[in-house]
């Protein structure tokens, strides 16, 4: 009988010690993964203000959000040589964000990323127009598309999300049903920027959503990308016409060049595309998450992976920048292929092209999308 009592205790005592143990090591893992959060006011827009949050993970990385745009506004990160630099384009306040010809320096975009030709596309039937400002065609969402409202923000438990919601009205830009969206952007400890969207509607609509942020991964050292060596994942891509509206085909990008399925300079090709590169790339992919394209900047040393569940990749050069952007950060002049996006997507004009996978969203349906962007030195 004491035999058992003691043997009981014992068998307490031990069970005590191991659950110590976890959590010690549970909360230590806790510590080590989560980014830290700071707030800053960042200016008002339509009477409402607007915050940077800015997202520290335990290396040093730093990711700076605003709730206006959902803008992507810093992204620094290391070199070889252990300096830190700011990679992506943007401006010192809110000013620059909210100026007329602000290319969406970091934004979220929506509801249709990419142009839609002349604006026009068919739901069961009925006829529908997007709001057109591009060359007589709808580009990312119209007049005022994702990039340029005010969206509801939330820090997420383990500090290491910024949460994003938007309701975009029932006819808000030419498009039908009432869209719930959500963007989660996390910081991760492996250096890594996940982005997760997801979106619900009340009546079928087209849905297209990225985010635009402009990558020059030496930092501000050179003021063109021609250097940086691109892998994109992708036999065949989406030709356009002159007004960049795809004419329908998906073309073998071997022997032309678009062709990136291994590691090229951007500067190798890009005279040979008439203002550069500014296509979809039909990405060689499964269902699901998965890699599907690399940036590396030889001097810095900086590796950017992308990996997606999209099908399709915009890769654009900066074709249209032209330096006339003001209150840009340090001054510095964003001239014609400063740098590079990446934007994850479905095809551009997709309810157009019925070759192309379907953009519809329905009632009842959960649009979902995570992209993740992960920096590393190589
Ligand atoms: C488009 C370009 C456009 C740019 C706007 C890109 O996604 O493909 O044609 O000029 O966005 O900054």
């Amino acid at each position: 009988m004491k035999k058992n009592r003691v043997g009981g205790i014992c068998l307490l005592i031990i069970l005590f010690i191991f659950n110590l143990s976890c959590s010690f090591n549970n909360s230590n893992k806790k510590g080590m993964g989560a980014a830290k959060i700071t707030t800053q006011h960042f200016g008002n827009f339509e009477g409402k203000p607007i915050t940077e949050y800015t997202l520290t993970n335990a290396s040093g990385m730093q990711v700076g959000i605003i709730n206006y745009g959902g803008i992507i506004t810093k992204i620094i990160t290391q070199a070889k040589d252990s300096s830190w630099g700011d990679v992506v384009t943007g401006y010192d306040s809110l000013e620059g964000y909210t100026q007329k010809d602000n290319p969406y320096f970091g934004a979220l975009i929506g509801r249709y990323a990419n142009r839609l030709a002349k604006g026009k596309y068919t739901i069961d039937g009925i006829d529908y127009s997007a709001a057109l400002n591009n060359n007589g065609h709808s580009l990312h969402g119209g007049l005022k598309g994702f990039d340029k409202v005010v969206w509801e923000t939330a820090i997420l438990a383990g500090d290491s999300s910024v949460q994003l919601n938007y309701l975009s009205k029932d006819g808000e830009e030419g498009y039908p049903g009432n869209l719930k969206v959500q963007v989660v952007y996390t910081l991760t400890a492996n250096n890594a920027i996940k982005i997760e969207y997801t979106a619900s509607t009340d009546k079928t609509t087209i849905l297209n959503l990225t985010n635009h942020t402009y990558f020059n991964l030496t930092a501000g050292k050179s003021n063109t990308i021609y250097d940086h060596l691109v892998q994109i994942n992708a036999n065949k891509f989406t030709p356009v016409d002159a007004s960049l509206i795809p004419t329908g085909e998906l073309l073998e990008v071997k022997g032309t060049p678009m062709d990136f399925t291994s590691a090229k300079k951007v500067g190798q090709d890009i005279n040979k595309v008439i203002g550069g590169y500014d296509h979809n790339w039909v990405l060689n992919k499964a269902d699901g998450l998965q890699e599907v394209a690399s940036v590396y900047e030889p001097v810095s040393a900086r590796y950017l992976t992308l990996a997606t569940t999209e099908p399709g990749l915009q890769f654009y050069t900066g074709n249209f920048l032209d330096g006339t952007l003001k209150g840009t950060k340090k001054d510095i002049v964003y001239n014609k292929h400063y740098a590079l996006t990446l934007e994850t997507q479905h095809f551009p004009d997709s309810p157009n092209q019925h070759g192309f996978p379907s953009t519809l969203l329905k009632p009842g349906e959960t649009y979902h999308q995570t992209t993740v962007f992960t920096f590393s030195i190589k």
